[in-house]
């Protein structure tokens, strides 16, 4: 025997998660509206046979909640789901209560209610296929002091729900005067003429049988489904009282029905206990579903045809996972890092590391050899006055010697292992990135960081032993470096490039600040500055004039002593190498060459051949193998165009699920129609 109303709630989740806000594309549910202490919230956990509502004296529910009833016979556990907050299978219902009583705090008093309604399924083998909304704050309409914007919006609220073909559970107190029942005022402005409300009396067991009697016999406020009496709470002094909550339900149930047998010719003709509504609400729900069936598989059928339009218009029909779309997007990055891989080798390595190096060179001649201070003939000037007598300079004068052994110590000391290894991995990275920029990947700002954070991992864990292996292998350099005339002449032509680049570089600046400030402006500050102005006596140059004039000092200075070294190392005595002490830039250029070098070795070895064996493999892992489906669906929707064309293809296939399964339904009743027909 198929299950219809089971299959109808199921569909009717389905066309929420197809569209949550749609107006037309639902099917009917059950509205419970009650005032508060009606005895609404009772009437809920009777049908559930469960303590799961959120209570307390100032507890206003602010948001609806859709709860989806589902009867698992053959499971022992009763338990609830929250699929928007994915959690999923709790057991423990004062869990569910807290969660409940979270979501409902979580809106802000002065915003009174939420149109997001909170959705909370529970299956239990004791409870039946049922879809219900418990209402938000229905009471505070009514409530005096709430601004009348606030009022409106419950009210529309309400008012949606409320609405045909929904049934309203209209729930009103056995003690209160039927004529000031909230729910019954609110369920006949929507259904003015009973038709879709079921009323339900509480609390029977406070009022005479024959005032209940009256009311149930559905005389003075005529509903066609009429109404139910119920009591959903033992009184407290009553003998079937318990603690825990499933006690306290075998109570309420023995207390009704006890109460109930008593008072069974007062209550005749009237439909009373909880079970009847419980099977009440079954059937009028089986009913209206049914009913609905037919008119929404049109407009399914619609938005199907619309959608479906869409997805070819759009994506050609391309179907799309965002596990194959991740999927193929890493491999098109692994591909291209394979690429990279074979055009990354040594000369590439050696010409990073060499620009590298050569920058520390420069900056430790410039602090060693070319410095100018004006009082002192500095060890620059006798170098320049010594170079211009070149030929008749000593060759190993034992200052000149020491101090270059200080230079070249600056630099094998400097930690070229972690150094050079910092520079390469730095490069890896960077590269890594232009790459993923080449690819899809470049517009999912995640899965760009998962990649740049998966190469950072990979070369992180060789950094250190990479480091120490290239510290020892220079470590000869730090006690002796020897040069042959080849290296030597080889490293004067780089070193002439890189000075007169250097010089290059000092002259444009020089031109820059002139033709920022103007050429007569700068020079009379500069003179000024020369003739031992300071900074305090600002005689009509500003603070910033003053050092932009200290730069063009600096750079003048640079300029010609650079110049002079130029000179020095084109002529003669720097072509042979025993002349080192003399050509510092040169001596040092061999230095860094030989450095260079052997780091390139051992980065090649250590650091680049397991980076481009374990980066592939560490890709897959934080890209595809580790990442649960919301994860790869997340990164893959980060592209705006990918996260439409998955959300149409999804959308499309849910409107052909529920399609299928609503005619399932509607052939299903149409054979069960002709075979009572023709019997
Ligand atoms: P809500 O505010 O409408 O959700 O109402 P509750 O379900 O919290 O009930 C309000 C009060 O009425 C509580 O103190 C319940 O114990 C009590 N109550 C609910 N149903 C019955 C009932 O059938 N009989 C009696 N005597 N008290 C009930």
């Amino acid at each position: 025997m198929m299950n219809l109303t089971r299959q109808m709630i199921e569909i009717r989740s389905l066309l929420q998660e197809i569209d949550r806000s749609s107006e037309t594309l639902k099917l009917p549910s059950i509205v419970v509206v009650g005032s508060q202490s009606s005895g609404k919230s009772s009437v809920l956990e009777a049908i559930v046979g469960q303590e799961f509502l959120p209570k307390g004296s100032n507890m206003v529910t602010r948001r609806p909640i859709e709860l989806t009833l589902v009867n698992t016979p053959n499971t022992a556990a009763e338990t609830a789901d929250f699929p928007a907050l994915k959690m999923y299978n709790l057991t423990d219902f004062s869990e569910v209560q807290k969660i409940l009583f979270d979501l409902n705090m979580a809106v802000p008093a002065s915003d009174a209610i939420s149109n997001d309604p909170i959705q909370l399924t529970i299956r239990s083998p004791s409870i039946p296929d049922l879809s219900l909304v418990d209402l938000p704050g229905y009471i505070q309409v009514e409530a005096a002091d709430q601004p009348p914007v606030l009022k409106q919006k419950i009210k529309e609220l309400c008012d949606r729900y409320l609405e045909s073909p929904n049934v309203i559970l209209a729930i009103s107190s056995a003690d209160v005067d039927l004529a000031n029942s909230a729910a019954l005022r609110a369920s006949k402005i929507a259904d003015p003429k009973g038709e879709r409300t079921i009323g339900v009396i509480t609390k029977l067991d406070l009022v005479e049988p024959k005032v209940a009697r009256d009311i149930l016999l559905n005389k003075k406020y005529p509903l066609k489904m009429g109404y139910v009496g119920v009591i959903t709470r033992a009184p407290k002094k009553s003998l079937f009282r318990s603690a825990s909550s499933h006690d306290a339900f075998v109570a309420q149930q023995n207390f009704e029905y006890t109460f109930l047998k008593e008072h069974k010719p007062e209550f005749a003709e009237c439909s009373t206990s909880t079970r009847t509504l419980k099977k009440k609400l079954i059937k009028v729900l089986e009913r209206t579903m049914s009913m609905s069936l037919a008119p929404t598989a049109q407009l399914v059928q619609q938005e199907l045809d619309e959608t479906a339009y869409k997805f070819k218009v759009e994506f050609n029909d391309r179907q799309l996972t965002p596990k194959t779309y991740l999927a193929e997007n890493v491999d098109a990055l692994k591909l291209s890092v394979k690429n990279f891989n074979e055009h990354f080798g040594r000369s590439e390595l050696k010409s990073i590391l060499r620009s590298e190096l050569d920058q520390k060179v420069l900056d430790l001649l410039a602090t060693r050899y070319w410095n100018k201070s004006s009082d002192t003939p500095s060890d620059t000037r006798i170098l320049i006055d010594n170079l211009s007598q070149l030929s008749d300079m000593k060759t190993e004068d034992p200052y000149w010697a020491k101090k270059l052994d200080l230079a070249t110590s600056s630099l094998t000391k400097l930690g070229v292992g972690r150094l050079t290894t910092s520079v390469i991995a730095d490069a890896i990275v960077s590269e890594v990135g232009n790459i993923t920029d080449q690819t899809q990947l470049r517009n999912h700002p995640l899965a760009k960081e998962a990649v740049k954070e998966a190469a950072e991992s990979v070369l992180n864990a060789r950094y250190l032993s990479t480091a120490d292996q290239v510290e020892n292998c220079i470590k000869p350099y730090k006690y002796e470096v020897d040069v042959d005339s080849r290296e030597w002449s080889t490293a004067r032509e780089q070193t002439i490039y890189l000075v007169k680049q250097e010089l290059q570089q000092c002259q444009d600046s020089f031109q820059a600040l002139k033709n920022a400030i103007g050429g007569r402006k700068l020079s009379q500050v500069m003179t000024y500055l020369e003739e031992g102005g300071t900074a305090e006596e600002t005689v009509g140059f500003s603070q910033v004039l003053l050092k932009r004039g200290r730069e063009a000092l600096f750079l003048r200075d640079r300029s010609t002593i650079l110049g002079m070294r130029l000179k020095a190392l084109k002529s003669g005595p720097c072509k042979s190498k025993d002349n080192k002490f003399k050509c510092p830039e040169i001596f040092l250029n061999v230095v860094s060459d030989k450095l260079t070098t052997t780091a390139v070795l051992f980065l090649n070895v250590e650091l680049l051949t397991d980076f481009f064996y374990k980066f592939p493999r560490e890709l897959d892992s934080r890209l595809n193998q580790n990442l649960s489906e919301e994860q790869i669906e997340q990164f893959a929707k980060e592209d705006p165009r990918i996260k439409r064309h998955i959300e149409l293809q999804e959308r499309k296939e849910l409107l052909e699920l529920v399609l299928q399964k609503i005619d399932g339904i509607l052939a299903f009743q149409r054979s069960k129609s002709s075979l009572t027909s023709r019997r």
